[in-house]
């Protein structure tokens, strides 16, 4: 059945043009989870660009906004850091304007010049409400940071075997199967699951099932031709309204993994507890990826009783995702540590859309260690043989 979508990366906007912004970790954490200093200052900056972006009325200029806030998200160093050994390197993409807002927030904290923008534009209302949307998003900085930190127990990028979400030509992917295959197997997978979008999800290219099957002839040739590495048979199902996927139960055997995600009603402010409770009963899915639907900056995802959804996941064994996008970073440390303490397992996944996108698990790795979840409660931890009588298990029920 083919759904409607409102939402969804659209299969032409490429991955790095997103806008992020601020960080705030001050927040209510449950027991045993270690909250972050509430520090991202890159996510500050890159949040007060996508602001001047959000108000910018030529297209030109909320483009290059937006370049600028993704560039100091993706940082490897916090920007105060950097400063503080040697002075700041010019960075391509940088602009004058984008430049003094670096500067007013290393002088001051703030930046006085977007405020008086934000003013000026009359889109206050607006920025204030995007404002809202950028809590617990860690810039690239702070996730390294949070990788690094010592007194964080739980799953290690060392532990890490095998990334459960990602997308290739099949679908809205940029890149091919033989490409992402030996990217996957370059940063030392044993295995991973190619999980391109099913036909519902027609932004995104979905595959028929006819499609389906001749993309796992292909993963049957590379699969022969690497002796190291197994690509296991994915797909991303799209869960529409009521909660039902775009799979038929026949066509799920043919699947290694099956997740289930929603790409649409992402803005509704209505509960939705009953829409994911449906998609758990579903034989045949293996995960509940990215749950909430949240995108950074622009809109909170699903509103449900994430407890009771956690406490169903647990009981039948589906595992809840924590997406590494960047822009996603769902589900979020908080969130995931509810999870943990129902009993969930988890998959950590980069949801890359490309090759340079693997490094995004490190984001969902970052999340998973602030929630103190541990390497035996990750599925992308476990050996293939484990993960197969998992899957199995599931497709049986
Ligand atoms: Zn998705």
């Amino acid at each position: 059945m083919r759904v409607p979508v409102s939402a969804g990366r659209p299969a032409f906007q490429p991955a790095r043009d997103l806008h992020y912004s601020e960080v705030s970790v001050a927040v209510a954490v449950p027991s045993r989870v270690t909250a972050a200093p509430p520090t991202d200052l890159n996510a500050r900056i890159a949040g007060l660009l996508g602001d001047l972006a959000a108000i910018q009325t030529v297209r030109p200029k909320a483009v290059a906004f937006r370049h600028a806030a993704a560039t100091v998200f993706s940082l490897a160093t916090q920007l105060d850091r950097m400063r503080a050994e040697k002075p700041l390197p010019k960075f391509p993409g940088i602009g004058p304007s984008s430049q003094r807002v670096i500067d007013d927030v290393l002088e001051t904290g703030a930046s006085a010049t977007v405020e008086r923008a934000v003013d000026a534009s009359g889109k206050r209302a607006d920025v204030e409400r995007r404002r809202t949307l950028r809590d617990r998003f860690f810039s690239r900085a702070e996730v390294i940071r949070i990788l690094a930190d010592p007194q964080l127990s739980g799953v290690t990028a060392a532990d890490y075997r095998a990334d459960f979400q990602m997308h290739s030509e099949w679908s809205d992917g940029s890149t091919t199967l033989p490409v992402l295959a030996r990217a996957c197997a370059a940063r030392g997978y044993s295995h991973s699951a190619v999980t391109d979008h099913a036909h519902g999800l027609a932004i995104a290219r979905g595959m028929s099932a006819d499609d389906a099957a001749r993309q796992h002839r292909e993963i049957d040739e590379i699969n022969a031709r690497h002796r190291d590495f197994v690509i296991l048979k994915g797909i991303e199902a799209n869960i529409d309204a009521t909660g039902a996927i775009d799979v038929s139960d026949e066509q799920l055997a043919a699947f290694d993994l099956v997740l289930a995600a929603p790409h649409a009603k992402l803005r509704e402010t209505s509960d939705q507890t009953e829409r994911l409770l449906r998609v758990l009963e579903t034989p045949g899915v293996h995960i509940l990826a990215h749950p909430s639907g949240r995108k950074r900056g622009e809109r909170a995802g699903i509103v449900a009783d994430w407890d009771a959804i956690f406490a169903r996941a647990a009981a039948v064994n589906i595992a809840i995702e924590i997406d590494g996008d960047p822009s996603r970073q769902d589900v979020d440390f908080v969130r995931a540590a509810r999870a943990r303490d129902a009993g969930c397992v988890f998959a950590l996944d980069s949801d890359a859309h490309g090759p340079d996108e693997l490094v995004y698990v490190e984001t969902a790795l970052a999340h998973a260690r602030l929630a103190g979840i541990p390497a035996t409660r990750v599925i992308n931890c476990w050996p293939l043989d484990k993960l197969r009588r998992w899957a199995r298990s599931r497709q049986q029920r």
